[in-house]
């Protein structure tokens, strides 16, 4: 038997760096899908995976005990919200968000600098999706009222709750996210939308790859002085907007960067994504990202959007409108998306999709959810995400089935082929 101390110290010198891997089981032969398992501290995450929202450390209105049962094998949090309320330095005394939220696996952290900026610049949730409308950099500069100011070091921002004043770096929010200790954490980036200039957007991919190296090197110095806490895998954010020159330099620079013997875990694709587009910019990134590191599409999650970004090599997704949209009545099936209030549901009582096995379809009818929608019953949104968390992560979960069985290509005629509704990217 090895004395503890010893045992602890060996783990502490073995054990994180053996602690985040990623393994590619399968490569499809048609596409850049992959079929891989992300090991992290808290469990695996069998890939291609969706990873449900619960932005302050919840998914609104459902126990953590009925997501693992619909499925989920990891939740996303954001370390804006929660440096915010209840403070980053809570979750690290409770243990770190997994514990602090009841969750038995992995976590992921958004970086906090889609939050700055969106909140601070008054974007809509939804960002716009059409890369023709007219471009101007007001929507980032210029506007009085607006809440962020961001310059070379970080961002000033406006709290949303209180009006207080924060300043975000790229230091800051490593030091917040290795505080609220999810698995995956993600490089503070400056995020631009499609109505920006080019000239902004280079600005801003420049910004995002000096405050990347800011983020590797603070990185590295908190997971060697915060001793003994589980390794959290750090991915950097790849931007560039439409611009296929500006991805595929995004790409290049972040895939390969090296700050003193640090590099990224793995990689978020974010910023402006152009849903017309949106195969065509994930694969400009995907060729040229490192094989062997995960890749994450950040805000995407409608399921036409999955079966993209599933065949041109992302291997994990998160979005908000699951929830977001169960909470209006709004579910998805696999005739498409319709409202459960609506009057002709009043004498329905099948369930809300027959091919669907979660609680709420196994147990209720399309009828008692149109009731409890109708009269503003809590218990609508619980049931409601439910359904929808359970559909999207069980249509990933069948797209992985599909790639190991070799017929992805059918399943999506399949499944696109009965599907009728198109939604935007939406992140919280
Ligand atoms: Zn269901």
């Amino acid at each position: 038997m090895m004395p503890y101390g010893l045992m602890n110290n060996l783990e502490f010198r073995f054990g994180r760096a053996l602690s985040f891997s990623f393994d590619i089981q399968h490569a499809d032969s048609n596409s850049l899908a992959r079929v891989g398992t992300i090991n992290t501290p808290h469990g695996p995450i069998q890939t291609p995976a969706f990873i449900p929202v619960g932005t302050k450390a919840t998914v609104k209105s459902v126990l953590p005990e009925s997501m693992k049962d619909l499925g989920a094998q990891a939740l996303l949090s954001n370390a804006y919200h929660l440096y915010l309320q209840p403070g980053s330095d809570v979750l690290d005394e409770a243990g770190g968000l997994a514990k602090f939220m009841n969750w038995p696996g992995p976590t992921f952290t958004d970086s906090g600098g889609f939050q700055v900026l969106s909140l601070g610049v008054g974007f809509k949730k939804v960002l716009a999706m059409d890369a023709q409308t007219t471009r101007h950099d007001d929507v980032i500069a210029g506007n009085k009222d607006r809440l962020a100011h961001v310059d070379d070091e970080g961002v000033t921002f406006k709290s949303h709750l209180d009006g207080s004043m924060h300043r975000f770096t790229p230091e800051v929010s490593m030091q917040v996210q290795h505080q609220i200790g999810a698995d995956i954490m993600f490089a503070f980036d400056e995020c631009t939308t499609l109505h920006n200039t080019r000239p902004y957007q280079v600005l801003a991919m420049d910004r995002t790859y000096a405050w990347a190296i800011r983020c590797l090197d603070e990185h590295k110095r908190l997971t060697q002085e915060r001793v003994g806490k589980p390794y959290q895998a750090l991915f950097g954010v790849i931007q560039g907007a439409q611009y296929e020159d500006l991805r595929k330099k995004a790409a290049t620079d972040l895939g390969s960067l090296e700050s003193n013997g640090q590099s990224f875990d793995g990689f978020g694709i974010g910023g402006a994504l152009d849903k017309g587009q949106l195969g065509t910019i994930v694969s400009w990134v995907n060729q040229i990202l490192p094989e062997n590191k995960p890749r994450h599409l950040l805000g995407i999650g409608a399921p036409e959007d999955l079966f993209v970004g599933v065949e041109n090599g992302c291997d994990t997704f998160d979005c908000v409108l699951a929830s977001r949209i169960a909470r209006t009545s709004a579910v998805y099936t696999m005739e498409g998306r319709f409202n459960l209030s609506n009057s002709r549901f009043k004498r329905d009582f099948t369930p809300i999709d027959s091919e669907c096995d979660c609680y709420t379809c196994t147990h209720y009818t399309r009828a008692y959810m149109h009731h409890v929608f109708r009269g503003k019953e809590i218990l609508s949104a619980t049931l409601a995400t439910i359904h929808n968390e359970r559909f999207i992560v069980r249509l990933v979960d069948q797209m992985r089935q599909a790639l190991l069985d070799g017929n992805f290509a059918d399943m999506k005629a399949d499944f696109l082929g009965g599907y009728t509704h198109r939604s935007g990217q939406s992140r919280d």
